[in-house]
């Protein structure tokens, strides 16, 4: 998840936060499109939520991401760190220190099913679509660090696919 971090300036610009926003979405009365998401890990221990707009729904193909998915491409909803709270349980948080603005991962201590990201320098929390009660509401809207996919890694046809980041 090296990728999401250059997106936040461009959060507004995105032409692709709509596409998101149809199958989950409710308006509140600021007259925002938010989206709500609920969701834990494997054994329940840790429960999360969160709303708002998302900035990002995306496949990461970086290195880094394979380590947590099994080998494949990390689906994932960047969502406002405003709107996310934990509702059940604590995580547990792992940082490499060796690395120069190394994000911040999230895991249940009981069952280890890693959870979230957290960018440093970017308010969103990077919501692993797997560990969502209803992984359906996730709406592709990317491929990201393309630069490191694998052969084996599918990419829908027709779905922007970027080096790195939109933009760079
Ligand atoms: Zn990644
Ligand atoms: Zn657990």
């Amino acid at each position: 998840m090296a990728g999401i971090f250059l997106i936040s300036h461009r959060r507004k610009g995105l032409p692709f936060r709509t596409a998101g926003a149809e199958i989950s979405t409710t308006r509140n009365e600021n007259r925002e499109v938010a989206m709500r998401l609920e969701g834990g890990c494997y054994c329940g221990a840790v429960r999360y939520k969160a709303e708002g707009d998302p900035s990002m729904q995306a496949q990461c193909h970086c290195r880094e991401c394979q380590y947590i998915t099994g080998g494949a491409p990390n689906i994932f909803i960047a969502m406002p760190a405003a709107g996310f709270t934990y509702i059940a349980g604590q995580p547990q948080q792992f940082t490499r220190r060796d690395l120069e603005r190394a994000i911040t991962r999230e895991f249940c201590p009981e069952c280890g099913t890693h959870l979230v990201n957290n960018v440093p320098g970017l308010r969103v929390v990077v919501v692993k679509v797997g560990t969502l009660d209803e992984p359906g509401q996730f709406q592709p809207q990317m491929a990201i660090y393309t630069c490191d996919r694998q052969k084996f890694h599918a990419i829908p046809e027709g779905m922007p696919a970027f080096a790195k980041l939109p933009g760079h």
